[in-house]
């Protein structure tokens, strides 16, 4: 194996690269800043036949205990360029935050709705990010403000494609298909008053900060499992009494019970375990199946 990739490390420590900090060691490891070294790693990879894995900021991942046998390719490209007519094209690694900065202060509307999610615009593509619109009745999809996207195909070539290339759905895309990479994003934004937006910002990270754990004190992928429509997994696994419910290091947040939690000291299989602890009993109790929306990557 002769990956000819600059800056390669071998055995890196993937847990501080996750909202998590859970996880064991990758083979092997680089930080990409541009779209070039981006490009130049994957078709590396591929070329070798090693299996490698896509990280933006590692908010929607577990990475169990023994760690991935391949490539980590962290993504950092994350160059932002103002375009005319109120659109932003940004590189796949451009973190969602500093989108939502820029463009507060143009004045633009789009990026506020996912304030305090942490992102890049690569892992908000694949999953479609979402969250409740300002009067909460109804979802905002990152889909809305996607005009079009420079992609690596699977097949490895360059194509310009519009959102409907997607097939975005709740959760779901065909990145999750196909093995295609998003290398930039243009966005179309609107205009509207600064103070309207940074409301709406404001108003978010309350809504936030009263339901949800704080993820610096307590380190988690956001929501587990997959929302049931009209019931909500959360809702759920509260009636099951699972509040509080601790296996190892990992918890069932007393504040949202579709979080689940890193106490400290957690490891992927604590995680793991209690997974499917809750899995069991919400079934037991209620009948319902909890799919989970976190993907888990690395050896078991
Ligand atoms: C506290 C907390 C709250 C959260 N709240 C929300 C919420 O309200 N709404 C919501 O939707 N999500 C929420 N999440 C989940 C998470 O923030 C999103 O899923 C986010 O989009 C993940 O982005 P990422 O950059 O961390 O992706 P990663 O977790 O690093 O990767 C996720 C997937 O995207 C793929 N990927 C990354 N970059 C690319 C690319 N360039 N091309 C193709 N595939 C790529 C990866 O390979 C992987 O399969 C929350 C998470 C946390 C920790």
């Amino acid at each position: 194996m002769s990956l000819n990739i600059p800056n390669l490390e071998r055995n890196k420590f993937l847990a501080p690269f996750t909202t998590y900090k859970i996880g064991g060691p990758a083979d092997l490891f680089v930080e990409v800043h541009t779209i070039d070294e981006l490009t130049h790693a994957v078709f590396e990879a591929r070329r070798e036949k090693i299996p490698f894995f896509l990280l933006g900021c590692g908010a929607n991942i577990l990475v169990t205990d023994k760690g991935f046998r391949g490539l980590i390719i962290r993504n950092l490209a994350n160059k932002v360029t103002i375009l005319d007519d109120n659109k932003i094209l940004a590189e796949s690694g451009a973190i969602i935050t500093d989108l939502i900065e820029q463009s507060k202060n143009l004045g633009l509307s789009g990026f506020e709705h996912f304030a305090d999610i942490p992102s890049t615009v690569g892992g908000a593509m694949w999953q479609n990010l979402h969250f409740l619109s300002p009067d909460r009745k109804r979802t905002v999809f990152i889909e809305e403000i996607v005009q079009t996207s420079r992609i690596l195909t699977e097949e490895g070539q360059f194509l310009a494609v519009g959102v409907d290339y997607f097939q975005y759905g709740y959760d779901t895309s065909i990145l999750q298909v196909r093995k295609d990479i998003v290398l930039e994003v243009t966005f179309q934004l609107r205009p509207k008053p600064k103070e309207e937006i940074f409301g709406v910002i404001d108003a978010n990270i309350a809504w936030r900060r009263a339901k949800q754990p704080l993820l610096a004190e307590f380190p988690s992928c956001g929501s587990v499992f997959k929302k049931i429509e009209g019931i909500g997994a959360g809702r759920l696994i509260d009636q099951a009494g699972l509040k509080g419910k601790r296996i190892g290091g990992a918890e069932v947040s007393p504040k949202h019970a579709n979080f689940i939690v890193n106490m400290g000291n957690a490891k992927a299989a604590d995680v793991l375990e209690l997974i499917k602890y809750v899995q069991e009993e919400v079934k037991r109790k209620s009948g319902h199946a909890l799919e989970t929306e976190i993907t888990v990557i690395g050896e078991l």
